[in-house]
């Protein structure tokens, strides 16, 4: 096995998952088979129970897994599916390894980090290299070397690179040169500090990619190389381009590509730019509209990650721009006005009662003005009781995860829900398949009767509630295989509106985008257009 490790110095926060990402799909684009794996050193077992404040979204692969939003980035990237083994955790790993203990299968010796735990992390990264069917395997490497926490990581790192199982391994460490001063000189000094802190491990890096402003000069690039032992030609520039699936190019033009597959004692096959096309129109757009995303993390951009990436998708493919208005759902609360210049509304999932009576408004806002709408999760289930309080007259009804009491309970506990008590891994996860009625616009934006769509969610509509639905104009089109679950909901009476259940955001990849995305996006501009034409 082949490995690239990637890992991050200075401060957090640098990019890691896009410049791994990166790496990915130039090795995809000269025909090497490629796989990705993310090392997380934190304690929690995965990602699922984590605040979006703490480290963005949750990502949710289709095996159910709740995983980094990295993860998400490697599937865009690579256009694969990946699996839980690719995100390794500290909690997994010392899960394992104390429970072996239990067992006695450690016959009795002193169970410790060194070899134990460094055993267990070689054993997995060994195993996504071998099942994958991978050339090389792309290791990136969470937090900051110097943190307590990564250090049996990097020391199972080290002792990979010299098995005999290893054909090869490099190691990219990535670095910021900040600019200081008036005449903005480049200070390579932190990126020298945090090689020496790597090198004290027992890592040498070959690569060094550096964060900086601008591209590094000339007189930049030999000192980081005199001081780190890295070859001037490891040395790239990072600078910032306007959007992530810029990243390759940006490497690829310093040659970083046929350095790493060089290194790695592979030989690089003709370059085929797998995104040409589709990079024409992210940067040249035709066309733009204002999509209000409406959710309650808003000032963490990452928390939205896969909504922002699918938009991304949709431009490449469409040619119309999004501008993201981001609005806390909260103030809608005081005032609805910052809705009216928006051609379109998106309410995300979310959890928990905070903002959810903000995004009612925006729900009814879309219903009465007929602004088209996507509804995701808990955005499908925020247009249900928006319909059910104002259209059918269900004063105070509401989902039970917010009002248990509610004498309208139109969302409702997944009955296999009740009496689950462990938050971990225990909600609907992963994919699902979902029928698509005949006749429905569902149906028509999709083009076929069944899809695979990915679920994170405890609650469901009301099945008793449903016939009242879709007498007064709310109709589910779509369902789970027993036709028993609602998964998508539409309204003749507002036809930019559709909600899912599901979560489409987290299978949009650049050639291949969100269906429900893409209408959200063109309804938008024919309600702009409309717009147009009514003030001419
Ligand atoms: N909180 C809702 C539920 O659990 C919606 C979940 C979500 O939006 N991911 O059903």
């Amino acid at each position: 096995m082949r490995y690239v490790v990637i890992t991050g110095g200075v401060i957090s926060g640098l990019g890691k998952g896009t410049l791994t990402s990166s790496l990915s799909y130039l090795l995809k684009c000269h025909g090497i088979k490629v796989t990705t794996l993310k090392i997380d050193p934190y304690l929690n077992y995965d990602a699922g129970t984590m605040n979006p404040y703490q480290h963005g979204e949750v990502f949710v692969l289709d095996d159910g897994s709740e995983v980094d939003l990295d993860l998400g980035n490697y599937e865009r990237f690579l256009d694969t599916s990946l699996s839980g083994r690719n995100n390794i955790t500290t909690g997994k790993i010392y899960k394992e390894v104390i429970e072996r203990e239990r067992r006695g299968e450690y016959l009795g010796s002193t169970v410790q980090i060194i070899p134990h735990i460094t055993n267990e992390i070689k054993r997995r990264i060994r195993e996504i290299g071998n099942n994958s069917g991978a050339q090389v395997a792309l290791i990136e490497v969470g937090g900051t070397v110097g943190d307590i926490e990564s250090m049996p990581f990097l020391e199972a790192l080290r002792e990979l690179n010299r098995e005999k199982d290893t054909e090869s391994m490099i190691f990219c460490h990535v670095t910021l040169v900040p600019e200081v001063g008036g005449n903005m000189e480049q200070k390579t000094k932190p990126t020298q500090h945090s090689v020496k802190a790597l090198r004290e491990i027992g890592i040498q890096p070959d690569v060094i990619f550096c964060r900086s402003r601008n591209k590094l000069s000339p007189d930049s690039v030999r000192r980081i190389s005199l001081f780190t032992d890295v070859n001037e030609e490891g040395v790239v520039s990072v600078t910032d381009v306007p959007n992530v699936y810029l990243v390759p190019d940006l490497l690829r033009r310093q040659g970083i590509d046929r350095f790493i597959i060089s290194k790695l004692g592979l030989g690089a096959g003709d370059f085929k730019d797998i995104w040409a096309e589709y990079k024409n129109n992210l940067v040249n757009p035709k066309k733009r509209v204002t999509i209000a995303l409406v959710g309650k993390y808003v000032e963490l951009q990452d928390a939205y990650i896969s909504h922002k990436e699918a938009f991304s998708h949709i431009t490449g493919k469409t040619g119309i721009a999004v501008d993201i208005k981001w609005i806390n759902s909260d103030d809608l609360l005081s005032d609805i006005s910052v809705l009216e210049d928006v051609h379109g509304i998106i309410v995300p999932g979310g959890f928990g009662y905070r903002g959810f009576e903000g995004k009612l408004r925006a729900a009814r806002f879309s219903r009465e003005r007929e602004v088209p709408y996507l509804g995701i999760c808990l955005g499908f289930q925020v247009a249900v009781v928006e319909f059910a309080r104002n259209v059918l007259g269900l004063e105070n009804a509401s989902s039970t995860e917010f009002d248990p009491k509610t004498p309208h309970p139109v969302i409702d506990l997944l009955p296999e829900q009740m009496g689950v008590m462990d938050k971990g891994g225990t909600m609907r996860l992963g994919s699902k398949k979902v029928l698509i009625k005949e006749g429905s616009l569902a149906r028509e934006l999709y083009g076929k009767d069944e899809v695979y769509e990915r679920h994170r969610h405890r609650y469901e509509v009301n099945p008793v509630y449903i016939d009242r639905f879709e007498k007064a104009g709310l109709k589910f089109s779509g369902t789970d295989e027993d036709r028993i679950r609602m998964e998508i909901a539409e309204m003749p009476s507002n036809p930019g509106m559709i909600a899912v259940q599901y979560h489409s955001e987290f299978l949009s990849r650049p050639l291949n985008p969100s269906v429900v995305h893409e209408y959200l996006v063109r309804s938008a501009l024919k309600y702009r257009e409309h717009l147009v034409e009514a003030a001419a």
